[in-house]
């Protein structure tokens, strides 16, 4: 009996303290809750529409969809604002505004999309067509539902009058699939009093399948980046007559210095953030993926896991630097030897590498002294989003809150978004959708037939007005 007693008291204790650390809920508060099937049915119209404008990057013209969202919100009297940094290439900034003390929390999203070749498509890539419970259209997943769950959060909170004790801002860039050189960046480097925020969401971060076996579906909530430090190779040699072979033929020089570096990957090295990110999944795996996630810092257990759980090469991308040739050019003719042959290389780097020592590495593996090589891009500082904090606590609460059965897991992504235009002025952006996908609806992003479910549009317009509630709203 007594020790019945002691563990009631334990679980009661520990609830309690669990409640502590959770932000506490808006939805609990005073305010009215959102009529979520009125919300619902009025963001999948506007969802349809803001996909019908074809905002293909190149060219890049967002300038039709920006004007399109601006009326909804400028139509309720919220504040905005929209920003041309080239003809066509439109931002837009809206606002719903907190005490002047507090920075705003940011609502980040981008209007651009890539390419698509109708032809290999279902359903027209920009019809926005509604079948089968599926929205169909290019952007529907990347970016543009994100978009419409900001656009209908502030709605929901500017008709219900809540009160903030924080500002809320939303973003929607152009630009952001060419690098956003004309969206985010230009933003950051010319408006950033616009928008000026505490912390921000971004896109990534989707639920998926757990990599790791476990069945609950995990967000990765990307707190990094790997950095982008693109190079070219020039090799140098003599022209000359195809049929001469010589050994100074610079693709010559070219293949045979990128076989020497090609031959193996850089090391392994687990960084902080990836020792923090997988340990987040272990408690969620069975024996002895849970182990080995939970001790990797020991270097044998780091040894079995990288040719266990941690062998998929989309996972090893993320503990080490990476080298990928991308393009290649020689000669325009084949029977003539070039003067020079071009290798392109995609290099990125884990945080905390040194980009000139791995640039003296890469000039000791090709070993030849004619093969000159200059930046395409040079990598940022790469700033990691903390773990922690206020943002990072709602993003956790809102998981439990409103995707019982998953988890989600600091994370770290391979490829970039416009996410380090903020970090690198210290503002912590995580990417975080809060919709549930598989691998094969995954796989429609940038690719064919991308298309979002209507369920999906749903919870993430709740669970994106619930999380800004969490961080905004005075009364909980
Ligand atoms: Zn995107």
């Amino acid at each position: 009996m007594k020790l019945r007693m002691r563990v009631s008291m334990t679980i009661a204790l520990a609830l309690f303290a669990l409640a502590g650390f959770s932000p506490p809920c808006a939805a609990d508060a005073g305010a009215a809750a959102p009529d979520w099937s009125a919300l619902d049915k009025e963001g999948l119209g506007y969802f349809q529409t803001y996909l019908r404008f074809d905002t293909t990057n190149p060219p890049d013209n967002t300038a039709q969809a920006i004007a399109f969202l601006k009326g909804i919100l400028d139509k309720e009297g919220i504040e905005t604002s929209a920003f041309e940094s080239k003809p066509g290439a439109v931002s837009l900034v809206a606002r719903l505004p907190g005490p002047p003390d507090k920075k705003p929390f940011l609502l980040l999203s981008h209007a651009d999309v890539v390419p698509a070749v109708a032809a290999d498509w279902s359903h027209p890539p920009f019809s926005g067509d509604l079948v089968d419970g599926y929205v169909w259209s290019r952007g529907a997943i990347d970016n543009k539902a994100h978009g419409i769950m900001a656009i209908m959060t502030m709605l929901a909170l500017h008709r219900g009058h809540v009160p903030l004790r924080r500002g809320v801002v939303m973003m929607v860039n152009a630009d952001e699939e060419a690098g956003g050189a004309n969206g985010a960046e230009w933003m950051a480097a010319n408006h950033w009093d616009a928008f000026d925020p505490a912390f921000a969401v971004n896109e990534g971060g989707i639920a998926m399948p757990d990599p790791f076996g476990g069945r609950d579906a995990v967000f990765e909530v990307s707190v990094a980046e790997k950095r982008v430090m693109w190079l070219r190779l020039t090799a140098h040699g003599h022209s000359g007559h195809g049929s001469i072979p010589t050994p100074d033929n610079p693709t010559l020089i070219l293949i045979n210095a990128l076989a020497r570096l090609l031959a193996s990957q850089p090391e392994i090295r687990l960084t902080s953030i990836m020792s923090q990110a997988l340990a987040s999944f272990a408690p969620h795996e069975a024996f002895p993926t849970s182990f080995e996630l939970g001790h990797l810092g020991w270097p044998f257990v780091l040894d079995a896991a990288l040719r266990g759980p941690l062998e998929p090469t989309f996972l090893q991308a993320l503990l080490r630097d990476t080298i990928s040739p991308t393009t290649l050019s020689g000669s325009l003719k084949v029977n003539v030897i070039p003067s020079t042959a071009e290798a392109g290389l995609d290099c990125r780097l884990l945080p905390g590498t040194d980009a000139q020592a791995f640039l003296r590495q890469i000039k000791n593996r090709l070993a030849d002294d004619r093969i000159s090589i200059d930046f395409i891009q040079k990598p940022d500082a790469g700033p990691i989003s903390p773990a922690s904090g206020e943002a990072w606590d709602a993003i956790q609460a809102v998981v439990a809150k409103d995707f019982p059965g998953a988890f989600a897991v600091p994370w770290m992504t391979t490829g970039g978004t416009d996410s380090r235009f903020l970090r690198e002025k210290g503002v912590p952006a995580y990417g975080f959708v809060p919709i549930i996908l598989d691998e094969s609806e995954r796989r429609r992003v940038h690719g064919v037939d991308e298309r979002l479910s209507v369920e999906n549009l749903n919870r993430g317009i709740k669970a994106t007005y619930d999380l800004t509630a969490m961080l905004c709203a005075a009364h909980q």
